[in-house]
């Protein structure tokens, strides 16, 4: 405030101020003027006496003059007479001379003046200048005032003396007196003035002559007053001050001074008093503005007389235009109106108009800008006290609408949530930081066992936390009111509740907390575990009991999460795997690269379809150990779904089973291979032609039969023993093999008879086949360990499928008939079967 109130009063201190230099400088200009005219008048007075008395003495002088003009010759006694009689009035003379031709002989009065008759002007340099002068210049001339020889101070007059002759004027002298100056500065009251004076003028040279009274300084005193002082040849200067110099100070002076003081005081205090006022007012004017937009809070004022309206600052921003450009009409303000909300808006003022009541409304407002904001707008109208006559209507508005909002939100999350939560077998809660809820969804009522309506309100865990828990609780909440949160935030906890029964049941609750407005909400979810426990505990105990039978059958136990690909392998499961326990990181893919190359196709195809419909995998593959030797495995798992009906784990168990299939394999082999070629036995051979021949029928694909037998085999036995025919037979069998395709079917029919199934082969195809056969088994041979060389031919007989044949004997048939032809028509040939066999 002093900051404002100091240029004023400064500015008014300078007004002041100069007010008082002015009215100073004219009192002393007066007061100066006032003593110049004292000094003046006293000086002209003292100058009057001045000029009287001199002027008087230096008559005297002329008029001596004058006489010895007439009366040139003279005589001391006659000079004296004269003189005597002159000088008998008032006079200032000290005495009378007369100097014919410049030299003193004529002296009144004689007595203490003798000292200068005889005196010549011209010996005396200082008085001969002044003498001549005289004479030159024919008139009085004044000298001095000068200190005299007879003491004292005196100022010269000289008067030449002209006389007259017949040629003329004549220069007769000079004559002189000697005014005592100090007697006639008594004469004029010089001292009495009461006045510092000077004079200047030795030798009435008037301002050229030197000071001889007074301070000279006076002469350069700029104020003095001056005057001159004129007599008969010859001028003075009188200067004078007041003694003591002059008195600036009006008497008045000091009335001004202290006027101007109280004026300044006055109004200085004025200013103060209204900047006080004026900084009262905008301060208050500054905290309502300030207050107002802290609350976002407007008012103003409607006047119904004049149509005028007023806004405060607060009520502009809300409105989102400017103070300085926008001015507020009642029109103006309809436009900003929301038109949703106008008829909610007009129909609360109009009330409030039309009864001088007050009246409350919510509504929207648009702003020039386009932006929606919300508001609450209360106000009342003000009637004269005469009747209805509405003066004016004053309120205040209030920016609500981020309550709005988040109000809005609240509405659309509790209906979402509301939505969500009714399908959720978790109970839905939602309480404030006070533990009240404002929350329930069905699931909870059926939990708890209390209704929405029954609960929404209260405080939460009074209701469903056992009472140990109360203490915890109440902390937690106060924790979650201030920063929104608390130890249950945020986390999956579980904890007893207690439904309306009194039932204490084991709950995992996880809670979510957000911000509405300027408060927190908790949301919790409950979930009654209380059976899931139990099935952990029996799941726990199933587990056990699957190890010890898993541990007593070898059995290796794995689980493959197919979610995140995690292969889990119990220690048995190593073992099958030829592996040390964590030298498998559990991913599927390691354990595909230890499964046989050859069945892998095979294992996955089954797993797929197992995964994907049967919902249970049975396979048996081969698996490959670090160490190279392949082991059999048998696996079996059960697949997991989840809700939507989508695999997600698979539990399974391997066993080894190499040794049973090993088994299994030679029981087979056994059963259907001739021990000593290793070919199909006879049995079999005919139980795979019956396949293959259904197939060829069925596709209508050709297919045809070879068959045959040794030459004279006998002979070899009988030659070379039964073992040498063994080894031929051997030899037969596995040169037969290397002629013939995988799909063809080689069997031994019996001693050293064979036969070829030769699926998808024409007569010609078969016939080229057997000439093949022919020709390698004829040029084949067996070596005896002695070097001998055993060789042998055999002949074939061809049959193929035709319509006529249905079954494998009738076949066989043909192509044994086609045999014996062969046999008949020479041995190690080929014979195709013809009708005519028969
Ligand atoms: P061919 O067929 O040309 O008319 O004259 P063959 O001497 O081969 O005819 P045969 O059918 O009379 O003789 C077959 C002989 O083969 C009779 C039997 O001793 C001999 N044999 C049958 N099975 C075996 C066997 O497993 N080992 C040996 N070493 N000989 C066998
Ligand atoms: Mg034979
Ligand atoms: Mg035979």
């Amino acid at each position: 405030m002093i900051k404002r109130v100091l240029p004023r009063i400064a500015i008014i201190l300078i007004f002041i101020l100069a007010l008082d230099f002015f009215l100073i400088g004219q009192l002393s200009r007066e007061q100066m003027n006032d003593q110049r005219v004292e000094v003046s008048l006293q000086l002209a007075a003292l100058r009057a006496r001045l000029e009287k008395e001199i002027t008087k003495n230096l008559l005297l002088v002329q008029g001596t003059a004058n006489y010895i003009a007439i009366a040139p010759d003279q005589s001391q006694e006659k000079f004296a007479r004269y003189a005597k009689e002159a000088l008998s009035g008032e006079n200032l003379l000290k005495n009378l001379g007369a100097a014919p031709d410049f030299v003193m002989r004529f002296v009144y009065p004689l007595e203490g003046n003798l000292k200068i008759v005889g005196m010549d002007y011209r010996k005396l340099p200082n008085q001969w200048k002044q003498a001549k002068r005289v004479k030159e210049t024919g008139e009085m001339v004044i000298a001095g005032p000068l200190d005299l020889f007879q003491g004292g101070t005196g100022l010269i007059g000289r008067a030449p003396v002209f006389v007259e002759s017949d040629k003329g004027k004549k220069f007769w002298g000079i004559v002189s007196a000697v005014i005592d100056v100090d007697k006639l500065f008594k004469v004029v009251d010089i001292s009495d003035t009461g006045l510092d004076i000077a004079i200047r003028g030795v030798d009435g040279l008037g301002e050229e002559g030197d000071v001889f009274l007074g301070p000279p300084q006076l002469f350069t005193t700029p104020k003095a007053v001056r005057m001159p002082v004129t007599f008969p040849s010859g001028s003075w200067v009188l200067v004078a001050m007041p003694h003591g110099g002059w008195t600036h100070s009006h008497p008045l002076a000091f009335i001004v001074h202290t006027l101007l003081g109280l004026l300044l005081a006055a109004t200085s205090f004025g200013v103060y008093r209204s900047a006080k006022r004026d900084f009262a007012i905008q301060a208050i004017q500054q905290n309502l503005n300030q207050a107002q937009s802290i609350a976002h809070l407007g008012s103003w004022r409607l006047d119904h007389i004049n149509e005028e309206i007023w806004w405060s600052d607060e009520t502009y921003r809300i409105f989102g235009v400017d103070k300085n450009t926008f001015v507020p009409t009642l029109e103006r303000f309809l436009d900003m109106v929301h038109p949703d909300d106008m008829q909610k808006f007009l129909d609360a003022f109009q009330s409030s108009t039309d009864s001088c009541s007050e009246y409350e409304v919510n509504h929207r407002i648009i702003r020039p800008s386009g932006e929606i904001r919300h508001v609450q707008e209360r106000g009342g109208t003000v009637c004269l006290l005469s009747g209805k006559t509405p003066t004016h209507a004053m309120g205040t508005v209030l920016d609500v609408t981020e309550r709005a909002l988040a109000e809005e939100e609240l509405r659309a999350s509790e209906e979402k949530m509301r939505a969500m939560s009714e399908s959720s077998y978790d109970a839905v809660i939602v309480v404030d930081v006070n533990d009240v809820i404002s929350f329930w969804n069905s699931a909870a009522e059926k939990m708890f066992g209390w209704k929405a309506e029954e609960v929404i309100g209260k405080q939460l865990h009074q209701l469903i936390s056992p009472k140990e828990y109360h203490h915890q609780v109440t902390k937690g909440m106060k924790d979650f009111a201030q920063t929104g949160q608390g130890p249950l935030i945020g986390r999956v906890k579980e904890m007893p509740a207690v439904r309306r029964n009194g039932e204490v049941f084991l709950a995992e609750r996880s809670v979510t907390s957000f911000k509405l407005g300027d408060s927190y909400l908790a949301v919790g979810s409950v979930r009654d575990i209380t059976e899931r426990k139990r099935l952990e505990q029996e799941l726990r105990h199933y587990a056990n009991r699957l190890t010890l039978a898993s541990k007593a059958g070898g059995i290796g136990v794995w689980e493959w999460n197919l979610r995140t690909n995690d292969l889990k392998w119990d220690d048995q499961m190593f073992r099958l795997y030829g592996l040390e326990s964590g030298e498998f990181d559990g991913i599927y893919e390691i354990w595909k690269s230890r499964v046989h190359p050859d069945d892998l196709y095979n294992v996955e195809q089954s797993l797929q379809i197992a995964t994907e419909h049967t919902g249970f995998w049975e396979s048996e593959f081969r698996v490959i150990w670090p160490s190279n030797q392949v082991r059999c495995i048998k696996a079996a798992a059960l697949i997991e779904k989840n809700a939507d009906g989508k695999p997600e784990l698979l539990i399974g168990v391997n066993w080894d089973v190499t040794e049973s299939r090993e088994k299994e394999n030679q029981l087979r082999r056994m059963a259907t291979t001739d021990d000593m070629t290793k070919l199909n036995n006879r049995r079999y051979f005919i139980e795979l032609v019956k396949s293959e021949i259904e197939r060829s029928i069925r596709y209508s694909r050709p297919l045809s039969l070879v068959m045959f037998d040794v030459d004279k085999f006998k002979a070899v036995n009988d030659t070379y023993g039964h073992d040498v025919g063994d080894m031929v037979l051997k030899a037969i069998a596995a040169t037969a093999k290397g002629v013939l395709r995988d799909v063809d079917i080689i069997g031994r029919l019996g001693g050293e008879e064979f036969a070829v199934g030769l699926p998808e082969t024409d007569l010609k195809g078969a016939m080229l086949l057997a000439e093949r056969l022919r020709v390698v088994l004829e040029e084949a041979s067996v070596e005896l360990p002695d070097g001998g060389i055993v060789d042998f031919t055999v002949s074939l007989g061809v049959a193929v499928l035709d319509r006529s044949i249905t079954d494998v004997d009738v076949l066989l048939k043909h192509a044994d008939l086609a045999l014996y032809a062969a046999k008949e028509n020479g041995r190690n040939r080929v014979e195709a079967y013809t009708q005519m066999m028969d």
